[in-house]
């Protein structure tokens, strides 16, 4: 089963106290479409510009994405540049342009329309719902988000959440969207905004589920360096959607060690620049890392 994943495409310069790394391949939809290729077939929906480097173009390419639903048109590839205290925790944006983003219409290969398993990786909630109008029937919608949003478009965002199953967002989020401190709260407060699925991440300490089934803690893999966390989030819920849809089913029953999948996943990813390390994790290597989790958490 394919997985549909839309978000931004992106070229990310990253400063840590230890390095600065220009123009690296990411975006939401990148992380997410190369954490899900290492599970399930994925079609790709975003744009890029003329100055997009082509062994970017290859990388998606050796992960197998599909890239009919890409987009190269004339113009700047989104741009965002962050950078990282000591901790690695806090992150500061020192900029964001939009290129080519700012006058993007997704339109769907027809292919794309019947896929079953659809990621709304972070983007601006119009063009999420914009690839919503043109679905069929989809089984699962998982969508995310960012700070940005919940200030400059918050009633596209509610409305979204009325047309989704499972909704991720970081603890700050739900703290901001619901104005619940308590992430117990928070959850069972946007319950009531749609989605029947939501999942809080945590970070380094993992990540929350809350559903009718009851609640599930997903730790994070420990890792003893971090190298980027930019991306982790996207990786943990494209691994998880890469899982959801190779497995297929109801998602009730998979949908824990899905997230366990997105976990060691994102453990990847934060190990190297940008998707440097994702890129050379390998589906025996998560399996191990899948392991070792299981008897780390085992009492
Ligand atoms: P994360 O570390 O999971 O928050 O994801 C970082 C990724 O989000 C980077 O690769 C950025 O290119 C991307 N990103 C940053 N700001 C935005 C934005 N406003 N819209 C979409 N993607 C963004």
């Amino acid at each position: 089963m394919s997985v549909l994943i839309v978000g931004s495409t992106a070229l990310d310069s990253i400063t840590t106290p230890h390095a600065k790394n220009p123009r690296l391949l990411g975006g939401s939809a990148s992380h997410a479409a190369v954490a899900a290729s290492f599970f399930s077939p994925v079609r790709m929906v975003g744009v890029v510009g003329d100055d997009f480097p082509r062994n970017y173009l290859k990388l998606y390419r050796k992960h197998k994405i599909d890239l009919e639903g890409l987009q190269i048109v004339p113009g700047k590839t989104f741009h965002w540049a962050g950078e990282y205290e000591v901790n690695m925790n806090n992150r500061r944006t020192l900029a964001t342009e939009l290129g080519v983003f700012e006058s993007f219409t997704p339109r769907l290969p027809e292919a794309y329309k019947d896929t079953e398993y659809v990621l709304l990786a972070n983007i601006a909630p119009s063009l999420q719902h914009h690839v919503l109008d043109q679905m069929r029937r989809p089984k699962f919608i998982a969508a995310d988000t960012m700070d940005l949003w919940l200030n400059i478009a918050l009633q596209d965002l509610l409305k979204l959440l009325k047309r989704v199953d499972c909704l991720v967002l970081n603890e700050g989020e739900a703290r901001q969207l619901t104005k619940e401190h308590n992430l117990v709260r928070a959850a069972k407060a946007i319950h009531k905004l749609g989605p029947a699925y939501v999942i809080v991440k945590k970070g380094e300490h993992g990540a929350i589920l809350s559903s009718q089934a009851g609640m599930f803690v997903s730790p994070a893999y420990p890792l003893c360096k971090v190298i980027d966390p930019t991306g982790a989030g996207d990786a943990f819920v494209g691994g998880m959607m890469g899982y959801l849809a190779a497995a297929g089913g109801a998602v009730d029953g998979k949908l824990r060690r899905a997230m366990i999948y997105g976990s060691v996943v994102a453990s990847f990813c934060c190990e190297g620049f940008g998707l440097q390390a994702t890129t050379k994790a390998t589906r025996a290597r998560i399996d191990s890392r899948v392991k070792e989790l299981e008897a780390l958490t085992k009492f």
